[in-house]
C-alpha cells in the first residue's frame, strides 16, 4: 500500500550536534533530488549510500545548508518505504529552513510517531516493537534501554506468538472433539488435555507478569525518598549517590516551586530521587518542616532511605520517622559511623522491624557498597542480572497479559469442574485475542492512532 510522502526533523537519541530531516514515502527521493546539488543526482545513486552536497532553494538559487544525504530505497528501510535522511550540521534555523523547503514540495509534515506507525502498517515491526521505540526514547538507564531494545528485537512478541500458538492448538483439539463426538471418552480426554495445556500457558503468563514490576521500575525509575532530621547527612548521601553514577536531573514544572527529580543508576536500578531540591537547600524551610513534609513525600515513595545520626542519641523526631515508614520498603542508615556512636543499636533494631540496617559514613565512604547491594537485593533479587529475558514494562501490555491470564484461568477452572470443553472454548479464544492485541494482530484503528500519537515527533 502506498501512502503520501512525509517529513520531519528527527533528532537522534542522545541529541548530538547533528540534526536530521527525514523523508519517507514514494516521492522522498525525487523531492530530495530537486533541492540537492551534489556530484550526482540522487535519483541515480545506489540505494543505501551517502552523498555530500548542498541544499539549494529552487526559487532563489541560494544555498541553505551543507548536508550529507542518505538515500535508502524500499523495502529495506525502517518504514519499508523510500527514505531519505538529510544530515544538517548547522543550528536549528538552518534545519528548519531545509524542512520548510521540503514541505513546499507537496510533502506533508509527519505526525508524531508517524514513521514508526508506517513501519508497523507496512509490516516492518509489530505493535509491541513500535511501543518499544517509544520506550527507548524515554529510557532512563542502560538497563531500561536493554529492556526496550529486547522488546524491539521482539523478545516479548516471540513469547506472545508462542503462547498464541499453544492456545490455537488447544482450540484445534476442542474442534476435533466437537466435530467427532462419536469418539468415546473424547470429552474426558480433552478436558484433561485442556487443563494440562492451559496450565502450561498460564504458567508462562505468570512468569512474564512477574517481571512487570521490575520492568516498570526499569522504565520509570524507583521513587526514592531520603528522609532524616536536619544534619544527619542527607545532602551528603545524595551527593555520594549522584557522584557515583551519571545522574540525570529533570525539573518537574507546575508545582509552587519546581520539584527536582534526579535519576541515579545503582547497579542497574534506576532510582528517581524525589525532591532533591529540598535536600540540597540545607538551611531552608523545607528541612524545618521536618516530619510533616516527610509524611507528604512518603506517600509516593517506593523506597525510603532513612538516615539517623549515629553520633547522637535518638531523638523523638527520629522515632516518629520510623513510625512513618513501617509499611514502605526502606533501608536504615546509621550514619556518621566514623564518629563515636551514641545512638542505641538495640533501639534502632527494635524500631526498624524488618528493614535492613547499615552503618555508614559519608566521610570515610563506609557502607556505600553495602547500600548499593541492599538496594539491588530489595528489588531485583537476582532476576534482573540474568538479562536476555522477555520483560514486560508497558502498561498496556501488562493489562492485556493480565486479562489473558484471567481468561485462561476461567477456562481451566471450568474444565476442572467438568464443564464440556465446547463451553470453555470461548475463554480460550478470548485469551488468544487478548494476546493478539499485544503484537497488534487484533487491534482497532482507533487504538493504533491513539498509540502512535504519543510518540515523539520525527520518530
Ligand atoms: P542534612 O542536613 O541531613 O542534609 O546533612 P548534611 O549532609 O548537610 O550534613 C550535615 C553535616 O554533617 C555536614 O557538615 C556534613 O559534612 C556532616 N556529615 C554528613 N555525613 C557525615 C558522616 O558520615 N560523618 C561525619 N563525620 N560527618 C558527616
Ligand atoms: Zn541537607
Amino acid at each position: 500500500m502506498d501512502y503520501d510522502t512525509i517529513a520531519a526533523i528527527s533528532t537522534p537519541i542522545g541529541e548530538g550536534a547533528i540534526s536530521i530531516v527525514r523523508l519517507s514515502g514514494p516521492e522522498a527521493v525525487h523531492v530530495a533530488d530537486r533541492l540537492f546539488h551534489g556530484r550526482r543526482r540522487l535519483v541515480e545513486v545506489d540505494s543505501h549510500t551517502i552523498h555530500y552536497g548542498k541544499i539549494v532553494d529552487p526559487e532563489t538559487g541560494r544555498t541553505v545548508e551543507e548536508v550529507m544525504v542518505s538515500v535508502m530505497r524500499k523495502p529495506k528501510t525502517f518504514t519499508r518505504e523510500d527514505v531519505v535522511e538529510i544530515n544538517c550540521h548547522g543550528g536549528l534555523t538552518s534545519v528548519n529552513r531545509v524542512l520548510e523547503l521540503i514541505l513546499d514540495q507537496d510533502v506533508r509534515l509527519a505526525e508524531p510517531g508517524e514513521f514508526t506507525k508506517r513501519a508497523f502498517l507496512n509490516g516492518r515491526i509489530d505493535l509491541s516493537q513500535a511501543e518499544a521505540v517509544m520506550d527507548l526514547i524515554r529510557a532512563k538507564t542502560d538497563q531500561a534501554m536493554n529492556v526496550a531494545i529486547g522488546q524491539m528485537e521482539g523478545k516479548l512478541s516471540q513469547l506472545v506468538r508462542q503462547l498464541r500458538q499453544q492456545l490455537l492448538d488447544i482450540l484445534a483439539a476442542v474442534e476435533v472433539n466437537i466435530d467427532y463426538p462419536e469418539y468415546d471418552d473424547a470429552e474426558v480426554m480433552t478436558n484433561q488435555l485442556l487443563i494440562e495445556k492451559g496450565t502450561a500457558v498460564r504458567k508462562e503468563l505468570e512468569r512474564v507478569l512477574a517481571t512487570a514490576r521490575q520492568g516498570k521500575i526499569l522504565r520509570e525509575g524507583l521513587s526514592t525518598v531520603i528522609v532524616g532530621r536536619p544534619n544527619v547527612g542527607k545532602s551528603s548521601l545524595l551527593n555520594q549517590l549522584v557522584h557515583e553514577s551519571k545522574a540525570i536531573v529533570t525539573n518537574v514544572p507546575g508545582t509552587t516551586r519546581d520539584v527536582i527529580e534526579e535519576y541515579v543508576n545503582v547497579r542497574g536500578v534506576p532510582l528517581k530521587l524525589v525532591d532533591t531540591a529540598g535536600i540540597r537547600d540545607t538551611e531552608d524551610v523545607v528541612e524545618k518542616i521536618g516530619v510533616s513534609r516527610s509524611k507528604e513525600l512518603l506517600k509516593s515513595a517506593e523506597l525510603v532511605l532513612l538516615l539517623i545520626n549515629g553520633n547522637e542519641p535518638l531523638t523523638e523526631e527520629d522515632r516518629q520517622l520510623f513510625q512513618l515508614i513501617v509499611s514502605i520498603p526502606a533501608i536504615i542508615l546509621m550514619n556518621k559511623a566514623d564518629l563515636p556512636q551514641q545512638a542505641s543499636v538495640d533501639e534502632v533494631k527494635a524500631l526498624a522491624g524488618d528493614h535492613p540496617i547499615l552503618q555508614t559514613s559519608m566521610v570515610s565512604e563506609k557502607g556505600l557498597e553495602e547500600l548499593e547491594q541492599a538496594i539491588a537485593n530489595l528489588f531485583f533479587s537476582n532476576s534482573v542480572a540474568s538479562g536476555g529475558e522477555a520483560y514486560v514494562s508497558n502498561t498496556r501490555h501488562i493489562a492485556l497479559l493480565k486479562q489473558a491470564h484471567q481468561a485462561i484461568n476461567d477456562a481451566i477452572a471450568a474444565a476442572e469442574q467438568g464443564i464440556p470443553v465446547d463451553m470453555t472454548q470461548i475463554d480460550i479464544k478470548r485469551s488468544w485475542d487478548l494476546l493478539g492485541e499485544i503484537v497488534g494482530d487484533t487491534v482497532s484503528d482507533r487504538l493504533i492512532n491513539e498509540l502512535f500519537s504519543k510518540f515523539c515527533l520525527g520518530k
